[in-house]
């Protein structure tokens, strides 16, 4: 790590510290110490909820009377479900991108509540596992974001947490690629450690991560985890790209 990294590193550790509870996650305005989420009124009211009549598959919004939406009608997934709280819109990916890539952990406690609160998908859970991240983009960014938030959502759920599984390098970010090109790159990056193997079997599992995007991600996480025959594993993440937006 070059030095202005390390610097980088020092100084949105001391941000961390100073920023916490006391501005709002998205316009950084100041908030009351007690409020909801640590977002202001305005901001809280921009996020734009998934509700509806909701796909069985990926869970977003359906328009027509089917059970699925067109894209889980021709897609195959190795999770049964997924669940998102908020579209990942101009409020819900500042909110995002703050967190990840600004170095603030303390978003983790907030964004957690925010999916405690919004989603029904803890009921029967036996254990929460998070999408892991490669090791060079831990040491770039610090932490994982989906390994917080599914720390204090074991909080306040008290479903264990347990770290399954690891992350190769991918050639290629994710970022802009096809759903395609998306699981072409992921195809093998991800493994299970084999001391979980009968902590899983046959339990039902949630896994966490910030964005649901082509689901590729999540679907290859879930794939893998199946190597340890669980009953069955759903996914639930804070944001969903809208499905109309992907090509
Ligand atoms: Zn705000
Ligand atoms: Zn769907």
């Amino acid at each position: 790590m070059s030095l202005i990294e390390k610097l980088k590193k020092v100084y949105l550790k001391c941000e961390d510290a100073l920023m916490s509870n006391y501005s709002c996650l998205c316009c950084e305005r100041e908030v009351p110490s007690d409020s909801d989420y640590s977002l202001c009124s305005d901001c809280y009211k921009k996020l734009n909820k998934i509700s509806g009549r909701l796909c069985t598959v990926c869970g977003d919004s359906l328009a027509a009377e089917s059970m699925e939406c067109m894209l889980c009608n021709n897609i195959s997934y190795s999770f049964a479900s997924n669940q998102s709280c908020f579209y990942y819109d101009e409020t819900a990916g500042t909110i995002i991108k703050s967190y990840k890539y600004g170095g603030r952990k303390y978003y983790a406690e907030h964004i957690a509540k925010l999916m405690f609160d919004n989603l029904n998908c803890f009921k029967g859970i036996d254990l929460i596992v998070y999408v892991p991240i490669s090791k060079n983009k831990n040491k770039l960014r610090g932490f994982n974001q989906s390994e917080l938030l599914a720390k204090h959502l074991s909080k306040l759920t008290g479903i264990k947490v347990i770290d399954a599984l690891s992350k190769d390098e991918v050639k290629f970010s994710q970022a802009g690629l096809s759903r395609e090109a998306r699981l072409k790159n992921l195809s093998g990056t991800f493994h299970i450690k084999a001391e979980n193997n009968d902590k899983l079997k046959g339990k039902n599992i949630l896994i966490i991560d910030d964005v649901f995007t082509t689901g590729s991600t999540l679907s290859e996480c879930a794939k893998e985890l199946k190597k340890a025959k669980p009953k069955k594993i759903i996914t639930a993440t804070f944001a969903k790209t809208k499905l109309n937006s992907l090509n």
